[in-house]
């Protein structure tokens, strides 16, 4: 039986399931013979896909009762956006799947998904507690210093997985990420910020996107003759965000694609045929968008 240690302030789950693998002494196992041990399916530890089913099967193991897994989620994986794709009636404590396959959720984005960790964190945590952990706010989407120490988070292309790694183990060998471009500084406090704000307000998306909805004049909800007005806002929307920030977070805005996908029209019409929830960058950048405009954001930025 595996034992979990209590989880660290901003501890990702998976950082909570590897140091409870050494702690159980089961490191010398292969690791698909401790998988099988522990009754759970083999899987990549992926830093980025909160609603995931082999994510749920290790938050199961590890938090028996099931009343404490959304705070569980919301507090130690990067779930918070995530809550900007509830749409119609489904409460935040409904939104436990994607449904969709891992890989789907990530597929359409060009954020950097690799593990990312803070240098002055994991030799602060180091010293102090005796390990070093995974923070589950340096994985959100975007994100590229530590909010604590406004240093750049570090990482490497072997960490695209955990291998049952802890952030001291990369110390020497993982490169900082550099910022390219004005959007991504902009970024950051705007993800930091609001992924703190969902923590502690699971109604502010509900709030923050009837303000989009207002700001856009879309109240009277929209129609499929709409569409050109929704083409005219993007072209909008693309020049004020400038190209390197649509590129940055989303694949189809690579400089060699050709079809572009209308953001608003996915997000905003109703008429799109995503399959399972939309992933909350989409909502997130129309926010980033518009957040000198937001109340909500303003209150926040
Ligand atoms: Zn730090």
């Amino acid at each position: 039986m595996m034992r979990f240690p209590a989880l660290y302030p901003d501890e990702h789950v998976y950082s909570a399931f590897i140091r409870a693998r050494c702690l159980s002494g089961q490191m010398h196992l292969s690791t698909h013979r401790f998988f099988e041990l522990n009754n759970l399916k083999y899987h990549w530890l992926r830093s980025q896909v909160p609603l995931c089913a082999n994510l749920a099967s290790v938050m199961e193991m590890m938090v028996p009762d099931s009343t404490e897994l959304f705070g569980v989620r919301l507090m130690h994986t990067p779930f918070a956006p995530w809550l900007m794709s509830a749409e119609g009636g489904t409460l935040p404590k409904e939104l436990t799947h994607a449904g969709t396959r891992s890989n789907v959720e990530e597929t359409p984005l060009n954020v950097d998904k690799r593990w990312k960790f803070c240098v002055s964190c994991a030799q602060e945590e180091k010293r102090k507690l005796g390990v070093s952990y995974w923070h589950s706010s340096h994985q959100l989407p975007g994100a590229r210093v530590c909010s604590t120490h406004q240093m750049p988070l570090h990482s490497l292309d072997e960490l695209r997985y955990l291998d049952f790694t802890l952030p001291h183990h990369w110390l020497d060998k993982a490169l900082p990420l550099a910022m390219v471009g004005d959007w991504q500084r902009a970024w950051q406090p705007f993800i930091y910020t609001v992924s703190d704000r969902i923590k502690v307000d699971i109604d502010w998306p509900k709030r923050v996107k009837s303000e989009v909805i207002k700001y856009l004049n879309l109240e009277m909800g929209v129609k499929r003759s709409d569409r050109p007005k929704f083409d005219t806002l993007f072209e909008t929307m693309t020049q004020e965000l400038e190209q390197d920030c649509l590129a940055g977070l989303f694949t189809a805005f690579a400089p060699h694609r050709q079809r572009r996908p209308n953001l608003l029209w996915l997000t905003l019409s109703g008429y799109s045929l995503a399959k399972g929830l939309r992933h909350p960058l989409y909502w997130l950048v129309i926010i980033f968008w518009l957040r000198n405009e937001l109340p909500e954001c303003r209150k926040l930025i």
